[in-house]
């Protein structure tokens, strides 16, 4: 099982989502939206690998 939090998610990466595991990339220092998929509001970062 993940360790989920709620992130402050002001960095790039992916995130996982807690509920569903849906991943959703943050590319700059836009806040990070509600799962597009079952809108929940808390992930864990999964990567802080960021896109170009
Ligand atoms: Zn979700």
């Amino acid at each position: 099982m993940n360790k989920c939090q709620s992130e402050t998610m002001q960095d790039c990466g992916t995130y996982s989502c807690c509920n569903c595991g849906t991943n959703v990339s943050l590319d700059s220092t836009e806040l990070l939206p509600e799962c597009p998929k079952c809108g929940n509001d808390t992930f864990v970062k999964i990567s802080d690998v960021c896109r170009d």
